[in-house]
């Protein structure tokens, strides 16, 4: 047991905080790092003073117990994989930087590791390989140095980790790793480099630790709620450590909470925004309780009365509450006191990062103040759902099975068999982006960038003749984004100047924040559709973002349940449909990349909402007529676990990003039984590799194996904006002339059977 009694935890704190840097800082110097520009130690001097304007920040905003370890030069995980030497041998090089950008981003002849979305946001982790021979050691002291970097200011922090369960659960088993091996099985071999670390820790002063356990909101097994004893028994039994504090978020962690209860740690953080209080028979006692009351996951302010509520609710069940963060604050923007082009009555109702950390501080001071048993009885906040009216029920006239579909578009269309296609996006010249932003700052008029849009389609469009394929795109060159383009076009939505987000790495995203009703005032595509058409005789798709996805990438108001939200984007999307098809587009692509993206952790409420979220997308394209061709795309390579949703809603043909993981997607037997038209990516869009006609001929010859020749659609992985057009013209040639090929021996298949 544990020899000294923990020191109090201070009465506020938040579990992590952006790191980007307020003007993005980070960005700019790791990419400047990496095109050689500047020197690793530079890099590093940038993420020296970032860590020390958070803490100094944090400090005179009031806060009690600051974090550190929460700043990243690329990602958490892969931090942590590194810090305990989870690296593979293919990775590893003499200068440790080599080795850590290597995994997150690929060197000479060697592709990185796998980025996936950190459980349901739009935050993207490294995933490490662990395999039976990882050599789990604690290989680093960058937690130690941290420390130390924030004590030479003045300031004592709590180290956050990633706790050993979720870093034993978000791996990918290495390549060469038996049948059956899962990465937890090698929770004894890591624990003991933990207890190291831990020991280093105590050593140095350190008061309390942060283990992050978010995989805990998720539905876990019997077996790996055992793990979960075992790791928090055994380290909490070591004799030297701070004092833990072991933080649970993204949603409630139901089963893993008695199990943690009944560890020695002696704090654990729950998630009160998504989660629920804790059951009642959970004994709580003796622990103190990190009250996660102030969403890191919105841009609204605290409604203060519930969360007092919800934290004296907390506070006559355990030995201490702290006000606390929902999760870490990575997840919003910095200030929202920059936004000054906001509606001032929008802006009162936001809080960013540092408007969150004072809720936090204030809201531990009303809480010392509140007397015991007051309000008793009230709960978190209630979720969304219960306080949802039915919503009106969606407009479903219109569209005939898609058999009949079918034939009415292959009327109409006349397409060939094996049909090429794109997904959208064509390469964005440096030149647009900089019109973009001289249109911004005023340097440039509207009819100077509508003439450079213009000439953008219209070289995309000549490209696309030239190397012959069949239904064309325009390209989407006045698009800087696919949700902010429709946000910056719908009533209801504001954009930001400075609310960067991190995505991944370097990469950051701004979200709009959907505030109100949406409406769309005017058509917003129609134009560009139009002027495209005029350039050729060729079907041209028209181009749009699906409801849930817009949803997915914005800032949501939280006073209407999140169905109803996308409901309304959904009309909006619908409208533009219609006036799509009304100026003649035949052909009109609804893209959902992010349809995976909310569904929910834990399988109970998965069905559920894929139900709405198929509504919504059939409500967007359900006012098009038999004979207007429906396509949507999404993007991840796991679209196999949803498949089912995919083929409910109902677009005539989906094209799906499959060229990293073609073999797997093919076997499963959904696709054999898609009923519709089906584009599996044939190449990989996110490297500039040209693939030859034979390996594209190849992939096509997998997917006829198991899609009859007339449903098999012919497309790339994804957009092509971030590629050149060099590449992408190569590329594409080689993708029409392998169609070409095979056209051949299909062409005395009828072109619809259904
Ligand atoms: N139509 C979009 C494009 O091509 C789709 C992008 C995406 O799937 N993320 O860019
Ligand atoms: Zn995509």
């Amino acid at each position: 047991m544990t020899a000294v009694r923990p020191s109090p935890f201070p009465a506020s704190t938040v579990l992590g905080y952006p790191r980007i840097g307020p003007g993005r800082e980070l960005k700019h110097a790791l990419e400047s790092y990496w095109s050689g520009r500047i020197a690793y130690d530079e890099l590093d001097k940038v993420g020296a003073r970032l860590r020390e304007d958070t803490w100094r920040r944090l400090h005179a905003l009031g806060l009690g117990a600051l974090p550190s370890g929460t700043f990243s030069y690329y990602d958490q995980v892969l931090d942590t994989a590194v810090l305990f030497d989870a690296v593979p041998e293919r990775y590893r090089a003499p200068a440790p930087e080599d080795a850590y950008f290597a995994m997150a981003r690929g060197a000479a002849g060697i592709a990185p590791l796998r980025m996936t979305k950190w459980f349901d946001t739009n935050y993207h982790y490294i995933v490490p390989e662990i395999g039976p021979d990882t050599a789990f050691r604690l290989a680093g002291d960058a937690p130690l140095a941290e420390v130390r970097q924030a004590r030479a200011l003045g300031l004592d922090t709590r180290p956050v980790l990633l706790g050993p369960v979720t870093f034993l659960l978000l791996p990918e088993p290495a390549l060469d790793a038996p049948a059956g091996f899962a990465p937890l099985d090698r929770l004894p071999d890591l624990l003991p480099a933990y207890e190291r670390l831990l020991a280093a820790l105590a050593a140095e002063g350190v008061a309390w630790v942060q283990l992050d356990e978010p995989a805990l909101v998720a539905d876990r097994s019997a077996e790996e709620l055992a793990a979960v004893r075992t790791a928090y028994r055994q380290l909490g039994a070591a004799a030297a450590r701070p004092a833990l504090l072991v933080a649970t978020y993204f949603g409630d962690p139901g089963g893993a909470l008695p199990v943690l209860a009944e560890t020695p740690v002696e704090a654990i953080g729950l998630d009160l925004v998504r989660g629920s209080l804790p059951a009642p028979d959970v004994d709580l006692s003796g622990k103190t309780i990190v009250a996660g009351v102030v969403s890191g996951r919105d841009v609204w302010r605290t409604d203060h009365d519930r969360a007092l509520a919800a934290l004296l609710a907390v506070r006559e069940r355990a030995a201490q509450v702290v006000v606390g963060t929902s999760c870490s604050l990575l997840h919003v923007p910095y200030d929202v006191e920059r936004e000054t082009d906001l509606d001032p009555a929008l802006r009162e109702r936001l809080a960013f990062a540092e408007q969150k950390v004072a809720e936090v501080v204030e809201l531990a001071s009303l809480l010392t103040s509140a007397p015991d048993g007051a309000r008793r009885g009230a709960g978190s906040r209630a979720t969304s759902s219960s306080l949802s009216p039915e919503p009106v029920a969606a407009p479903r006239e219109g569209r005939s099975p898609y058999a009949v579909r079918a034939a009415a578009q292959a009327e109409h269309l006349r397409l060939p068999v094996l049909p090429v296609t794109t997904i959208g996006s064509f390469p964005q010249t440096g030149e647009l982006r900089e019109a973009r932003a001289a249109l911004a700052s005023g340097r440039l008029d509207e009819s100077g960038y509508e003439s450079l849009v213009r000439g953008e389609i219209a070289r995309a469009i000549a490209s696309q003749e030239r190397l012959g394929l069949d239904v064309l795109v325009h390209g989407e060159p006045e698009r800087n984004d696919m949700v902010q383009y429709f946000a910056e076009h719908l009533d209801g939505f504001a954009v930001t100047r400075h609310g960067w987000v991190q995505s991944y790495g370097s990469r950051c995203t701004r979200p709009p924040i959907l505030h109100g009703d949406v409406h769309r005032p005017e058509p917003i595509t129609v134009r560009w559709a139009r002027y495209a058409r005029s350039l050729t005789d060729r079907p041209v798709k028209g181009m749009l973002t699906g409801p849930v996805t817009i949803v997915a990438w914005s800032f949501v108001r939280d006073d209407l349940p999140l169905r109803d939200v996308v409901f309304q984007v959904a009309d909006a999307v619908r409208d533009e449909v219609r006036d799509l098809e009304a100026a003649g587009v035949s052909i009109i692509q609804v893209d959902e990349p992010a349809l995976r993206e909310l569904l929910p952790l834990r399988r109970t409420a998965q069905d559920g909402y894929l139900a709405w979220a198929v509504d919504a997308y059939r409500r967007a394209t359900s006012g098009a007529s038999d004979r207007t061709q429906i396509h949507t795309h999404l993007c991840y390579s796991d679209a196999d676990e949803i498949l089912a949703a995919v083929d409910a809603l109902d677009a005539d043909v989906t094209s799906v990003e499959s060229a990293r993981s073609h073999a797997r997607l093919l076997r499963e037997p959904a696709v054999g039984g898609f009923e519709r038209g089906l584009g599996p990516g044939v190449y990989d869009i996110h490297s500039p590799r040209v693939p030859d006609v034979a390996e594209v001929e190849e992939s096509l010859r997998a997917a006829l194996r198991v899609l009859p020749a007339h449903r098999l659609w012919v497309n790339p992985d994804c957009g092509l904006k971030t590629r050149k057009y060099g590449e992408v013209e190569a590329a594409l040639a080689n993708v029409v002339e392998a169609a070409h090929r095979l056209r051949g021996d299909h062409q005395c298949r009828p072109l619809t059977v259904e």
